[in-house]
């Protein structure tokens, strides 16, 4: 056993750890970061950037498709094989070796390994052992769940890292589940040429957005050739040949057959195995901590990021360890209990792309606010004409009419991400609709559709 010490330990190489990391030695800390495969975590290599990778090729086609003058230049069709090419750039072909730069700049020490906690300020990664003087942050992420179907899991399903990383594009793809990452492979591997079926137990695809969003994806799914069948759960699942042809059995009794399965049916703390059983962690459960990011009853144990189960987004593990970063450096800092919770952005990259914040509609009414909504079309204004033809979308905002702010927004349409930004800063700033007509948009950009929506309320 050999022995060192650190100011601060952390557990998990992902955003939300690299962030802390960065974070504490920009601050001046010693700083020693673990990772057991490789520095970016999932968001890197098998989630974020990989999937975005495999969903946007077929949305620049369609977008020059829509705009006359340009759409005559296009010839062909998908290149699959680029695209899959272009995927493995983006994950650097599973190397971790341009990330070395960043930590050498900011003197973080990188241990190769699996971490454990195994005892007050102290982490084992296989023979060594390391001290933290100050704290241990455990950003060590999620892992994809697979629900108690009986056959599911001998059928060895695709995860979400398969369905990111595969080489092959299969003919006909199963999707159990469709969540976000269901809805993104669906579009994703459809575009790519699979006859793909997605299976969802709710009523509606992505459940937790507002219906005309579930409707707008279902639609946009069903355009590209994708079956979806909600309201149906998977009774079994049989693949008798390792490899071969997977057939899911509905509880309806009907069978549907593929070449592979996607099992998107959640995600699952990393905490087995940690050490954690002492602060009330099971295996698999999520850290729980305060709006500090701390683990309650402790000083020194810290978790962010997907491993506390508040937030499950990159951006939303990289605002956890910013503020416990800024805790652990003795700053006065905590998450706004609201940013969060409630007011979590996050963008959905089907085309149509979904991009929300805040509450929904319903999610308002249910919390008990006096709310009302305004809805315009996303392509309705001059900036939205030279989108080209049929990229329709809906925008809507949810205004508690008693403060007149808004509490909730979601854009669906072509490319709406970068539109989700600004409802972001009226959700969370509050800011008074009446002060929204000063914030001019520029013309002719698609964000003229603020004015509908105000003049929508009544303004
Ligand atoms: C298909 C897919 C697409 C997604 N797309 C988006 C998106 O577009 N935008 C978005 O915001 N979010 C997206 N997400 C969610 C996003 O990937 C996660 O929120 C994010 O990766 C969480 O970051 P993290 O740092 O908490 O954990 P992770 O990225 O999971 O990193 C945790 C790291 O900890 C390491 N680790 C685990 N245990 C140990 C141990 N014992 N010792 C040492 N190291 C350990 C792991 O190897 C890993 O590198 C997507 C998720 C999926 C599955």
């Amino acid at each position: 056993m050999s022995a060192r010490e650190a100011d601060v330990v952390v557990l998990g190489a992902g955003p939300a750890g690299e962030v802390a990391a960065g974070r504490l030695a920009d601050g001046g800390l010693d700083v020693v970061l673990v990772e057991r495969e490789l520095v970016g975590g999932e968001c890197a290599y098998w989630a974020c950037m990989p999937s975005k990778a495999l969903l946007r090729p077929a949305q620049v086609l369609a977008e020059v498709r829509r705009v006359p003058g340009a759409a005559s230049a296009v010839t062909g069709g998908i290149d699959v094989a680029a695209v899959l090419a272009r995927r493995d750039e983006v994950v650097h072909d599973f190397d971790d070796a341009t990330q070395m730069g960043w930590l050498d700049d900011r003197g973080i020490t990188l241990i190769r390994g699996a971490a454990r906690i195994t005892g007050d300020r102290e982490v084992t990664i296989g023979d060594e052992v390391v001290r933290a003087r100050r704290a241990v942050v455990v950003a060590t992420g999620t892992t994809a769940s697979i629900p108690p179907v009986p056959g599911l899991r001998e059928a060895e399903p695709w995860t979400s890292r398969e369905a990111t990383a595969s080489k092959v594009v299969p003919e006909r793809l199963l999707v159990l589940g469709a969540g976000v990452v269901g809805v993104e492979m669906a579009w994703a591997y459809a575009s790519l040429g699979s006859r793909v079926t997605v299976i969802e137990s709710a009523p509606r695809v992505l459940v937790k957005n507002e219906p005309f969003a579930s409707e707008q994806v279902t639609a946009g799914l069903e355009d590209l050739g994708v079956t979806v069948r909600c309201g149906v759960k998977a009774a079994e699942v049989r693949r008798p040949l390792a490899g071969g042809d997977v057939t899911l059995v509905l509880d309806t009794g009907e069978e549907i057959a593929g070449d592979e399965l996607l099992a998107a049916t959640g995600r699952r703390p990393r905490t087995d195995g940690l050490g954690l059983e002492a602060f009330g962690v099971e295996d698999g459960g999520p850290v729980a901590v305060d709006d500090t990011m701390r683990v309650p009853a402790t000083d020194w144990l810290y978790a962010v990021g997907d491993v506390n189960g508040r937030a499950q987004l990159t951006h939303m593990g990289k605002y956890q360890a910013r503020v416990a970063a800024d805790g652990i450096l003795g700053r006065d800092a905590a998450v706004r209990a609201e940013a969060d919770g409630a007011w979590v952005p996050q963008v959905i990259f089907t085309e149509p792309q979904v991009a929300a914040v805040g509450l929904t509609l319903e999610g308002a009414k249910d919390a008990g606010l006096p709310v009302r909504c305004v809805d315009v079309a996303t392509q309705g204004n001059a900036g939205g004409s030279f989108v080209g033809k049929g990229a329709t979308g809906t925008a809507r905002i949810v205004v508690d009419e008693r403060r007149e702010v808004i509490v909730g927004a979601t854009f669906t349409g072509v490319e709406v991400a970068e539109m989700l930004h600004a409802a972001t800063i009226a959700v969370v700033g509050a800011v008074p609709l009446r002060d929204l007509w000063d914030a001019i948009p520029a013309f002719p950009t698609r964000s003229e559709l603020w004015l509908k929506l105000l003049e929508g309320y009544g303004l």
